[in-house]
């Protein structure tokens, strides 16, 4: 199979009511780790990737390999641009080949939002991308995008319809009340917000800081319109923590083809709870 839209993902998981599970990746092993584990499931899945990871790894190298692992996997597999605000790293990756995108103009204010996530949909449309964007504002820190609690916007639903309208895109992450990193405390979600939002919006819902919210939650947003769910600290964790305790029993070691063994299994353990989570299970 060729790399997958990640539009006929999320209207197949909005008819049928289930998410799609979008991981961030960082590099061979991260990814690995969750396609192994969306593999063992027949699960679709969606890499995502932030500017930070495309220019750590490079475009190329990560469709690349997007490209083997779609190859390699009868399952559906979509690589995505996460959080993009910089509007010419968004075009460079649609150039470089990405299929899936989503341009983050959520932390200007709302004219500006439109006009910026317009100018992104038109270009995406010429090469039949994909296109998420944000509106409201979640909150927490993802690399350099850091927003105070306090500033933490949730969406309003009717400007939510304004904005899909305007803007023309295939999928809205939508701000209610959770929020990138770690929670201090349990996140309390609003549903009433949620299910508003998607009674007047017609386009898949997307759940951004989903890391450290109950599966109950999880599950209760994704019967009320998320059709896709991001993870990406969750991953982060279990990856780092399992290398600083192979280093603590093996204080010599010096092969990543051993260390990064027990870090790659610790992180598709959580890949497969959150697929579970999703309920894409046989979806693929
Ligand atoms: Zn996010």
């Amino acid at each position: 199979m060729d790399i997958a839209s990640t539009k006929e993902m999320l209207l197949d998981a909005k008819k049928r009511k289930y998410a799609i599970p979008a991981f961030n990746i960082h590099n061979l092993e991260t990814m690995q780790g969750v396609l192994e584990a969306a593999n063992e499931l027949n699960s679709p899945v969606i890499i995502a990737t932030t500017p930070g990871t495309v220019s750590y790894a490079g475009a190329d190298y990560l469709i690349a390999m997007a490209k083997v692992a779609a190859r390699r996997y009868n399952i559906p597999i979509a690589l995505h641009l996460d959080h993009c605000s910089d509007i010419d790293i968004l075009k460079g990756c649609i150039e470089a080949g990405y299929k899936s995108v989503m341009i983050d103009a959520s932390l200007k204010d709302y004219e500006e939002n439109i006009r910026i996530t317009k100018e992104a949909v038109a270009f995406a449309q010429s090469y039949n991308v994909t296109v998420e964007a944000e509106l409201g504002l979640v909150s927490g820190q993802e690399e350099e995008r850091k927003v105070d609690e306090k500033d933490n916007v949730l969406t309003d639903p009717f400007m939510a319809v304004d904005f899909v309208e305007k803007t023309k895109i295939d999928s809205l992450a939508v701000a209610i009340g959770t929020a990138h990193g770690v929670y201090r405390a349990e996140p309390k979600l609003d549903f009433e917000r949620l299910t508003k939002i998607n009674s007047v919006v017609t386009i898949p819902l997307v759940l951004h800081g989903a890391s450290g919210v109950p599966a109950k939650s999880v599950i209760r947003a994704i019967e009320n319109g998320i059709c896709k769910v991001n993870i990406a600290t969750e991953l982060k964790m279990p990856f780092a923590n399992a290398i600083k305790e192979y280093f603590q029993k093996n204080p010599d070691a010096s092969d990543p083809r051993y260390y990064l063994v027990p870090a790659k299994e610790a992180l598709k353990k959580v890949a497969i709870e959150k697929i579970q989570i999703c309920n894409s299970v046989n979806r693929g």
